[in-house]
């Protein structure tokens, strides 16, 4: 039976790490750490997730400026707002939530926040560093906290081989150079991937990230396997995963739970993101 990969419970330990960073950062600097928050429209979940994140600020003695625009705001409105965050001293970290309206193009509003206050770490200038193995770049939250749930089990990564599930610039793409950086053998799987099961099953370290419900099941995991569960998937039953819980527990050695894995790893890196921003200005 797979030992379950607390996420609540080290992004907690984060935070409180976060918390002394963020306090001593206000005795030296006379103002505290800030995050600017935008939110565009009404889409539910992204309002779940930003009153999530606000909250943690709250938690990490982080003061977050909330931006709450309507529907209908035009990219120029968008962008004005982030020129106007880029420039302000208080401001250390910028969050756009994603997906925006579908008049919004995503990558052209987050090519104008400035790389070294790019939270999420989506900017090219930082996908770019990533990439290239430089280490100054802002890496993305979710693939950064995939590392640390990773790290937390004591399972070495160097040499193992580690499969990775999506191939999303958000995601897949990104833990796939993390782990490639951390001396994993790194294949990456996508829906045009012919055999999937025949790769999962040799996955020593496997993270899924394909947003369907379930569909990495028992018989796709090799047995030992440190799995991680990106998914998130809402049905009539609330949040699952997109690995097989109940049925790859019983095959893994690890495995992250949906909710309480990867989700508040995420939130916790956004605020190391902005923290480490803020200390290196
Ligand atoms: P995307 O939709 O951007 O990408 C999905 C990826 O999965 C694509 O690369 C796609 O392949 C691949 N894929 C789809 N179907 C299959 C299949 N049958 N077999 C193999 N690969 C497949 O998703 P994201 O990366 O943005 O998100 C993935 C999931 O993770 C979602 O549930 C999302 O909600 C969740 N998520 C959770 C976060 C958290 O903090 N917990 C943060 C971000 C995302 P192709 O490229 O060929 O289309």
């Amino acid at each position: 039976m797979a030992e379950i990969i607390d996420g609540k419970a080290l992004a907690a330990k984060f935070k409180s790490e976060l918390l002394v960073r963020a306090n001593s950062f206000e005795n030296s600097y006379g103002r505290k750490v800030g995050l600017a928050v935008i939110r565009v429209g009404a889409n539910p979940a992204s309002a779940v997730y930003v009153r999530n994140k606000i909250k943690a600020c709250n938690e990490c003695n982080i003061r977050s400026f909330s931006f709450e625009l309507d529907e209908d705001t035009s990219s120029e409105q968008l962008i004005e707002l982030i020129h106007k965050l880029n420039a302000d001293v208080q401001v250390d970290g910028i969050l756009v939530q994603l997906p925006l309206p579908k008049h919004i193009d995503e990558r052209t509003v987050l090519a104008e926040i400035v790389p070294q206050k790019d939270a999420d770490g989506f900017h090219a200038i930082n996908a770019g560093k990533l990439f290239l193995g430089e280490k100054d770049g802002t890496v993305a939250c979710t693939p950064r906290g995939i590392i640390e749930l990773i790290k937390s089990t004591g399972v070495p990564i160097r040499g193992k081989h580690a499969v990775v599930v999506g191939r999303s610039n958000i995601v897949g793409k990104p833990v796939a150079a993390l782990l490639l950086a951390n001396d994993a053998t790194v294949t990456v799987c996508h829906s045009r991937t012919v055999n999937l099961k025949e790769i999962t099953l040799t996955a020593d370290i496997l993270v899924v990230a394909i947003g369907k419900s379930k569909f990495i099941t028992a018989d796709m995991v090799k047995q030992g396997a440190v799995v991680i569960d990106v998914g998130m998937n809402r049905d009539e039953n609330g949040l699952c995963g997109d690995v097989d819980f109940d049925g790859v527990k019983n095959v893994a050695g690890y495995i992250t739970p949906v909710p309480g894995g990867v989700g508040p790893m995420t939130v916790a890196m956004l605020l190391c993101n902005t923290v480490d921003g803020a200390v290196h200005e």
